[in-house]
């Protein structure tokens, strides 16, 4: 097993760090306090291509493996201190982007991948309702044949992107008797009657990412339009979770390693009591306790991404991964701010806003109980 970058990854890795340090950061402070999303900064990450890394280039997609895939966006979340921009990119890329490369038909990835690739169109999923967050299979969004179309009907919240997205992966239930076996995708584009959004009321962390209401009221989508096939919605959804799990907090990494070399200088520079306080055991076992974190989660993002590429991921390990970044990623960013004392306390230092970030990773994609709830049922069974 080989899950370092070859030359050629490191090369790119570089490439991509150079890129997201220069072009993604400029007024973050003051995105972060608005709440704003910077569509430039979207576009910018198109024309270099992170959109569409992992999508083959028939549709404008880069053609990439997964684990290199995956490399990138280490080193994007190493370069670009947007924690939002970073997670509305990967909500695309993970539960929209490739489920259509997975279940779309050609018809399907020819109208909507090279738009997604290229910046021009942005995507959102929607499966959270109001009374189905974390039992996502008790949706209630309807979904009624009538003629050569369906009529959709529903409310769908805490979607990510929806108050910016061009597209829409809504998952909703043909017949909720049937169970899992009535549960649907799909494409819904911006514009189509019936499909409203709103931006919800102002969130903790992740600002910079736009996260909304989208309601259905007798929305009429077409036969064509149907994901995957009428009835076959939940594996669409097990595989755009299976992909975001294993994928989501892979920038998560390249965030933790630049932490890291910001503490280790910062607490080597920083002098009380006579001498620098990474001279205290207290900080310098801090400090070594976010190189472990640091290289485990590492291993794991690289692993996860490396069995994909092979076909050999599971719901287990996805779990394991996500699980376990998100975690020590909220770790991390805790002790980053507790090493810089006072001054980390201020949001101009922009490390509460990696907390504030970081706590959603908890939540989004499934919580961490969750995610403990998978691990154990496959380890039970
Ligand atoms: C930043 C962000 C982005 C998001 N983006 C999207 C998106 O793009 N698309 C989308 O569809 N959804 C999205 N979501 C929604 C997200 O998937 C849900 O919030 C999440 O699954 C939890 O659902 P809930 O909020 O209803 O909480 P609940 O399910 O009500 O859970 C509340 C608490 O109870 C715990 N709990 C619930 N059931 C169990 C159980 N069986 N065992 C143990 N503990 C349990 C949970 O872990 C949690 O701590 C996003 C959420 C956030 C915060």
């Amino acid at each position: 097993m080989d899950f370092g970058p070859n030359a050629e990854q490191a090369a790119f890795q570089d490439s991509v760090r150079r890129f997201a340090t220069s072009c993604l950061n400029d007024d973050l402070v003051g995105r972060d306090r608005a709440g704003t999303f910077d569509r430039s900064s979207w576009e910018r990450c198109a024309s270099f291509g992170l959109q569409g890394l992992p999508v083959p280039r028939e549709y404008g997609g880069q053609g990439a493996d997964l684990l290199t895939t995956a490399l990138a966006m280490e080193a994007l979340g190493e370069g670009c201190w947007d924690g939002g921009l970073i997670f509305s990119l990967n909500a695309q890329l993970w539960s929209a982007t490739m489920p259509l490369v997975e279940y779309g038909d050609d018809k399907q990835k020819d109208t909507y991948l090279p738009g997604m690739c290229d910046g021009s169109l942005i995507a959102a999923h929607a499966v959270t309702e109001p009374e189905a967050g974390s039992d996502a299979m008790a949706l209630t969004t309807s979904a009624r044949l009538d003629g050569d179309s369906y009529v959709l009907n529903g409310t769908k919240q805490f979607i990510t992107n929806a108050s910016v997205a061009d597209l829409f992966i809504v998952f909703a239930t043909l017949d909720r008797a049937l169970g899992w076996a009535g549960l649907t995708a799909f494409l819904i584009p911006k514009g189509t009657p019936g499909l409203t959004t709103s931006q919800a009321s102002d969130k903790m962390g992740l600002r910079t990412s736009p996260l909304g209401e989208v309601t259905l009221t007798d929305c009429r989508v077409s036969v064509d339009e149907v994901l995957g096939a009428p009835g076959a919605g939940m594996a669409v959804f097990e595989h755009a979770m299976l992909l975001e799990r294993a994928g989501i907090m892979a920038a998560a990494v390249g965030a933790m390693q630049r932490r890291l070399d910001e503490c280790v200088a910062y607490t080597s520079r920083r002098r009380q009591f006579g001498r620098p306080i990474a001279g205290f055991q207290a900080v310098s076992h801090t400090l070594a306790d976010m190189k472990v974190r640091l290289e485990a989660g590492r291993l794991l993002a690289r692993r996860a991404a490396w069995l994909a590429d092979r076909g050999e991921l599971d719901a287990m390990d996805a779990s394991v991964v996500k699980l376990y970044l998100s975690e020590a990623y909220l770790q991390s960013s805790l002790d980053t701010l507790q090493l810089h004392g006072g001054y980390g306390y201020m949001a101009e230092a922009g490390l509460e806003r990696d907390v504030r970030d970081a706590i959603g990773a908890r939540i989004y994609s499934g919580t961490s109980q969750m995610q403990r709830t998978i691990i154990a049922d496959r380890l039970l069974r």
